[in-house]
Parts: structure tokens; C-alpha cells; sequence
């Protein structure tokens, strides 16, 4: 009988098996469901990985997670983004940092990572079994039952990493495990509004976008699509947001300030620009360097004639440019993925693991990690990270357990 059974092939899975050591490994099953392992990190960044992100203090790096923030915390403290990187560059998988701190392979291709994470994989003996679904868990005295459809398996510890379907989530609950409600986590806003009308392509470095339904707001850099808005301030605020969301049946008004200055001051901005510029054309002449399809949208709904100087600018159209560029007020009605990354919020009750070794309270000799948990984190490499470190606490402690 082998000792250790991995349930789930996905980023968890495979760098737990990956840390095992030769001794552990030898006596570990991998189960992966489908024909081919990893195929979220695969598909990942962009088909490039975007394998963590360089914040190397524990403390600044929990802020990114709006759900697992506290529990974390211990977690980061014994492998964090730096130790990630060693860990792939020590393996011959050069990483780099981009500017926005997002860390990728040299090789800008997911499969470096794969290929990385199955050599260590198959370096350390672990026997995998790929289309294998595990169909039910039941915890014996001393052991635990594994049933797929091809037999059941005897196994002392069970590593439980297989994503966050539903099915896994019933798994567990029938271990007597508490699931907090899965909701998806990280979307884009669809917004049906003339004023974003055809106009998708257009981007922003910077806006803020406040919720006031829900007293939320973030900033970040901000894009126009087909179905509405997307981008990084959207996303973090699709994370922070997502039970409230969820709650308000992703229907609610969001305000946009595109300029970096509150109402008052951009009508002071505007106002001086204005008497320097007197002779020159409002259509032509932008002041916030905005993309001129983007400025011309805004003057046609002030509305402003296409002729018009800005001599000729009144207060009333030079507030109503104000207004809609600090505080433009649109309805989202749904919303959609985002380049089809998107995550989980909900899983495992937090509570009901033990973070220092990532293992069950409820079941002993079941440990848990991915995205089965209720973690989850904002774009950039977070994610994954969650599933380095909690996969290495996993096979430390074995390691520490066993030999
Ligand atoms: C398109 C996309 C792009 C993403 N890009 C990034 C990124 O660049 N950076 C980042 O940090 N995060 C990214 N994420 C999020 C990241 O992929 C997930 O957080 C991460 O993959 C979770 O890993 P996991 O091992 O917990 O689960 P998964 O990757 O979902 O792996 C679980 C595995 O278990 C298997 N399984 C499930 N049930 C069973 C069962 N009963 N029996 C046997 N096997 C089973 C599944 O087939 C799967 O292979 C992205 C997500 C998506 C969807």
C-alpha cells in the first residue's frame, strides 16, 4: 500500500508531489481527472504564466488577497514570492520581474513551468494517474478509502488539491467539512452606456471607480470593451467586491472620476485652460491628453456645437465637462470573464484548517490547498503563489512527519 494520495494535478498538486523528495515520493499516487495535468497553468497569463508577483514582504503581499489576508500570513512566512523564484531559477526556469511587478519564465511560455514542475514531479518517483476522477473520500480508522471508477485505493494521508468544482466541494462537505458559498471572483463590468459606445480599445493609465451602493473604490488603469469595462482597477474591485456583488446580482451604479483631480479642481484646471487657449477648438484641443475619441464622446453628450471655442466655453458646459469626467455615474448589468481568468471565491471554511501545515481540523492526515480554499487573490501572479506556498508547507511537513 502507498502511503500519500494527491487529489488533483493543477498548480497545489503538482508542487506538493514536486517537494516530496525522492523517499515520500515513492510512496504518493497522484490522481489527476483529466488526460493532461496543469492545464490552468497552462492556459494561464496569456498562455506566458504569470508564475508570482515580486512583493517579497509577507505583510504587504496578504493586502492582495481579499479573502485569506490573515491566514496567510504564517503561510508567506515560510515561502514567499522570493523563494519561488529560487525555486524555479535552481531548476534552470530563468524568471523575470516586468514592470508592473508581475513575475513570468524568460521563456514567456507556461510550458517552461509544466515541463519544470513534471521533471521534479517524476525526478521524486510519484506514480501518476491521469484520467482518474476520485469520486469519493471515507475516512477509515487509521486510513482513508479513495474511490474512482476503476477501483478503490487505501492510502494513510490525503493531499486534497483538485480546484473548486463544485464536486470537490461535496467531497469535503461529506467529511464533514464547512463550505462558505463559491462565488466567482474577479470579472468585468458589462455596461450598456452611449457614452462607451463603440469606443472599445480605448484605455486609461489611471481612473478611480468607486461602488457607493457598497462603499467601495479602487484605481488602477482602466479599458473600454465590447461588453463594458475591464482592467486592473475593475478586477480589484470585482475581487474586494465579489460577495457584495454577488448579493446585488452584479446590478449597481458605479462613479468614475478619468482625471486624478475632484470636481472643484477640475473646473479650475479647465477654467484656466480656457483663457490660455481662448482661440483654439474644444473638439481638437484636449487638455487631458485623453484619446480624442474618448474627449469628442464626452463633448457630444455635455453637448457641445463642434465649432465651439473655448472663448466661447459657458460655466454651465465647462461644469457639465467637469462633472462627467470626475463623477460620471454608470449602470452595470452583469458581467463577464476576463480573458477567461477568473478564480473562486468561497471553498473551505478557513477556520477549519490548521495554516502551519495546511492541514484539516475536522479530518486528520487531510490536507488541503488551491483553490479549493476560500482564498483567493487579485490579477498578478497572486493565486498561484497561494498554491506554491501552501503546496510546500504541505510536503515539509511531511517530510517532517514521516522520515
Ligand atoms: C484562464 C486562467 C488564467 C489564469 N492565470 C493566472 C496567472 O497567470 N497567475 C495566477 O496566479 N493565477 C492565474 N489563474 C488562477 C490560477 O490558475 C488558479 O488559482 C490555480 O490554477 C489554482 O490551482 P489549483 O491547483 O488549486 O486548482 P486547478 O489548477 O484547478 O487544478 C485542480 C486539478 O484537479 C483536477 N481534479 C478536480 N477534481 C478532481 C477529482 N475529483 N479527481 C481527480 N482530479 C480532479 C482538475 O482536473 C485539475 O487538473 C488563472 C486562472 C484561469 C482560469
Amino acid at each position: 500500500m502507498k502511503k500519500i494520495a494527491i487529489i488533483g494535478g493543477g498548480a497545489a498538486g503538482f508542487f506538493t508531489a514536486a517537494n516530496l523528495g525522492k523517499e515520500l515520493g515513492s510512496q504518493t499516487v497522484l490522481f489527476e481527472q483529466s488526460s493532461a495535468p496543469l492545464q490552468k497553468v497552462s492556459v494561464s497569463g496569456g498562455g506566458r504564466c504569470n508564475v508570482t508577483h515580486a512583493c517579497f514582504d509577507p505583510k504587504e503581499l496578504v493586502e492582495f488577497y481579499p479573502r485569506g489576508k490573515k491566514e496567510l500570513r504564517s503561510v508567506f512566512h515560510q515561502f514567499q514570492p522570493g523563494d519561488t523564484m529560487e525555486w524555479f531559477e535552481s531548476r534552470k526556469v530563468p524568471l523575470k520581474i516586468e514592470d508592473d511587478n508581475r513575475i513570468f519564465p524568460v521563456s514567456d511560455n507556461s510550458m517552461s513551468i509544466i515541463e519544470c514542475l513534471m521533471n521534479e514531479t517524476e525526478k521524486n518517483l510519484v506514480e501518476i494517474k491521469l484520467s482518474e476522477t476520485v469520486q469519493k473520500i471515507s475516512k477509515k480508522e487509521h486510513s482513508f478509502l479513495i474511490e474512482t471508477k476503476s477501483g478503490s485505493y487505501k492510502f494513510e494521508t490525503v493531499i486534497f488539491t483538485p480546484g473548486s468544482s463544485n464536486k470537490s466541494m461535496e467531497i469535503l462537505r461529506n467529511l464533514g467539512h464547512g463550505i462558505v458559498k463559491p462565488i466567482p471572483s474577479l470579472f468585468t463590468f458589462n455596461i450598456k452606456d452611449k457614452r462607451l459606445k463603440d469606443l472599445m480599445g480605448i484605455s486609461f493609465e489611471w481612473a478611480e471607480i468607486s461602488i457607493p451602493q457598497i462603499k467601495m473604490e479602487a484605481e488602477g488603469p482602466m479599458l473600454i470593451t465590447h461588453w463594458g469595462l475591464s482592467g486592473p482597477g475593475i478586477l480589484r474591485l470585482s475581487a474586494w467586491g465579489a460577495i457584495e456583488l454577488n448579493r446585488l446580482n452584479y446590478e449597481f451604479e458605479i462613479k468614475i472620476n478619468f482625471v486624478q483631480k475632484e470636481y472643484e479642481a477640475c473646473c479650475e484646471f479647465l477654467n484656466e485652460f480656457k483663457l490660455e487657449n481662448g482661440k483654439k477648438s474644444v473638439y481638437k484641443i484636449n487638455p487631458f491628453g485623453f484619446p480624442k475619441r474618448f474627449w469628442q464622446r464626452i463633448l457630444e453628450i455635455t453637448p457641445i456645437p463642434t465649432d465651439l471655442t473655448y472663448s466661447h466655453l459657458t460655466k454651465n458646459q465647462l461644469e457639465k465637462i467637469a462633472s462627467e469626467l470626475t463623477k460620471g455615474i454608470y449602470q452595470v448589468k452583469g458581467k463577464s470573464t476576463f480573458k477567461e481568468e477568473f478564480v473562486t471565491a468561497g471553498g473551505v471554511d478557513l477556520k477549519e484548517i490548521n495554516f502551519k501545515k495546511m492541514e484539516s481540523k475536522i479530518v486528520p492526515n487531510l490536507f488541503i490547498a488551491g483553490e479549493i480554499l476560500n482564498i483567493d487573490a487579485i490579477t498578478g501572479g497572486f493565486n498561484f503563489q497561494a498554491c506554491w506556498s501552501e503546496g510546500f508547507i504541505i510536503s515539509e511537513t511531511l517530510k517532517n512527519e514521516f522520515l
